[in-house]
């Protein structure tokens, strides 16, 4: 058997241990990552014993990778969706009035919360917001 049968067979193996099991989705992801972060501080000698509280979210994401309560897992994730959304939407907004900060403003309505985004260098203008129809008059 040469060295590429022996991968294949290798995978092939993994691949029918994890059947009917769960997996990684960004919740893994985000658990490896406050693990790497936990022995990162273990580095530090007062800090040591960050280095087995980092096994903690490490053992999580294993057990939920090969977890067969599948339908478990999807709720969680269906959680972690909702959670994550408003972080999610702010470094969006954020990303974007960085992207736009030459040409455009961004401005709240103090009506309804909603983002507008209007043109720089218009002088004073009245901008009606496309969601309840609120005027505002802001400078730009
Ligand atoms: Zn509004």
């Amino acid at each position: 058997m040469n060295f590429r049968h022996k991968l294949t067979n290798i995978f092939l193996k993994y691949q029918r241990f994890m059947q009917g099991r769960y997996g990684f989705d960004e919740i893994s992801y985000i658990l490896l990552g406050v693990s790497l972060i936990f022995s990162l501080i273990s580095n530090f000698d007062k800090l040591w014993f960050f280095y087995f509280i980092a096994l903690i979210p490490v053992g999580f994401a294993v057990y939920r990778s090969l977890s067969r309560n599948i339908t478990a897992r999807i709720s969680e994730r269906e959680k972690y969706l909702v959670l994550a959304e408003p972080i999610k939407s702010f470094l969006k907004l954020q990303r974007n009035k960085y992207r736009d900060r030459d040409t455009h403003r961004y401005f709240k309505c103090k009506n309804c919360k909603a983002t507008l985004r209007v043109p720089v260098g218009k002088g004073k203008i009245a901008i009606t917001c496309p969601k309840c129809n609120t005027k505002i008059t802001k400078k730009t």
